[in-house]
């Protein structure tokens, strides 16, 4: 077992670190404030290749491993959630579907396109009424000459508005909605340009708020047959697919986000004075930046391991859930505890603390839920849920040439 980080890793922390640091600190708590979303942040990411980090050479990727994403997205999250989701979204749920279920065509004509930023990608699974319960969506499929009709509502999209493609799950045999395999749902390559496709912004969030979060309308919606990913059935097992490698995006980030709350914690109670001591010298106030810590730790050999199966292409469903919940978990700890140790000024947005706080809670919610994991957890381990044969990882690591 090796726990040292690589060349190639360290120089992925700089570039994700520098990029965050330089584009996002300056504008992030005016933005946040305002919910203001800047579609340049997107061009920044793609210039310096984040947007193409973990794909092959071949699409115009950096040919970095799956561990160099987390490693990012735990970077970007350092400095705000909004950036790290566009990872999530962009390659966790968009992308690496596309590279490991894609046809040749359909790897040829997007991937190029998401690597380089000319599209974006968002994941539509999530409606106004089928959150967790996947098999609740109403979003049909119509089959007609040469393709598909979608008609449906998808709700609380990540980068609904700034996107041009859109990985869509729609029912095209309800007939098999009480199968045990859902093979009634497929997913959709949808094109922006596609017709009947508009989107809008959701107001009024608790966090991400400088990032985009909204709904897609489809209606009367053609996709060609082409734009199948996965084969017709395979939705559900796709959508799954996706969501092992976007929660992995999220426990990263959540990982950033307990490190910064840490931080700023150490450096508040090393300055703030109370009783003629700094703060720190308390040893209830020691207590909470000691479980930031562990939760820090935790969280990082968690999503790391996860890491280290995608690379070795080993079924990582469990590992990765399990790291979701539990960073996601420390992260609202770590926030509340951060705000915790402001006092006061914890309470307001003259310290960033507050915003990780608002930000932290959204991260047990999506891509499934705190209680979605733990139902995970609980049934590979009662045996209720086993690593189907035939399911799919992620290409292995190194790509092959
Ligand atoms: C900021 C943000 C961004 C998002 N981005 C996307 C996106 O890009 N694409 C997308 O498709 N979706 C996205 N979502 C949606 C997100 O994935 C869902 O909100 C999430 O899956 C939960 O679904 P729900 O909100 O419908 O809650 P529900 O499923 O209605 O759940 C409500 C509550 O009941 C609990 N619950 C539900 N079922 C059970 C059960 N069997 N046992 C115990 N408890 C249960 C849940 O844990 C939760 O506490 C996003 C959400 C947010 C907040």
């Amino acid at each position: 077992m090796d726990f040292q980080l690589s060349d190639m890793h360290n120089e992925v922390i700089d570039l994700a670190r520098q990029f965050a640091e330089r584009k996002i600190k300056p504008i992030i708590a005016e933005a946040d404030r305002e919910a203001r979303f800047d579609r340049s942040i997107l061009d920044d990411m793609a210039e310096i290749g984040l947007l193409g980090l973990c794909f092959p050479e071949e699409y115009g990727g950096g040919g970095v491993d799956y561990i160099s994403l987390g490693l990012a997205c735990e970077e970007l999250e350092y400095i705000d959630t909004s950036a790290r989701v566009v990872l999530s979204v962009h390659i966790g749920l968009a992308g690496l579907p596309i590279f490991t279920w894609g046809t040749e065509g359909q790897k040829s004509k997007y991937l190029p396109l998401l690597t380089s930023g000319g599209m974006i990608g968002a994941f539509g699974l999530t409606e106004p009424n089928a959150g967790s319960d996947v098999v609740g969506i109403q979003t049909n499929a119509d089959k007609v000459d040469g393709g598909f009709i979608l008609n449906g509502e998808k709700m609380w999209i990540s980068l609904s508005d700034a996107a041009d493609l859109f990985l869509i799950f729609a029912w095209t045999d309800r007939d098999k909605k009480h199968k045990r395999d859902h093979s009634g749902i497929t997913g959709f390559l949808v094109e922006r340009n596609f017709g009947g496709v508009s989107t809008g912004d959701i107001k009024g969030k608790l966090g991400v708020r400088a990032g985009k979060t909204g709904f897609i309308s489809l209606d009367d919606t053609f996709v060609p047959e082409e734009n199948v990913l996965g084969g017709i059935g395979n939705g559900f097992k796709v959508a799954m697919f996706c969501l092992d490698q976007g929660r992995y995006t999220v426990a990263s980030g959540a990982t950033g986000l307990i490190r910064a709350c840490y931080d700023a914690s150490v450096e508040y109670a090393n300055t703030r004075k109370t009783f003629n001591v700094p703060i720190s010298h308390h040893q209830l106030v020691q207590e909470m930046i000691a479980k930031m810590y562990a939760g820090y730790e935790i969280s990082r050999n968690l999503y790391l391991k996860a890491g280290w199966m995608k690379n070795k292409g080993i079924a990582n469903t469990r590992a990765t859930s399990l790291a979701k919940w539990i960073a996601c978990e420390q992260a609202e700890a770590a926030a509340s505890d951060a705000v915790q140790v402001h006092g006061a000024y914890g309470f307001s947005d003259e310290y960033p603390v507050e915003r990780y706080y608002r930000n932290a809670k959204g991260s047990s919610i999506y891509e499934g839920t705190r209680e979605i994991q733990k139902l995970i957890q609980a049934g590979y381990s009662l045996k209720f849920r086993r690593d189907r044969p035939g399911r799919k990882e992620l290409p292995t690591w190194p790509f092959e040439k």
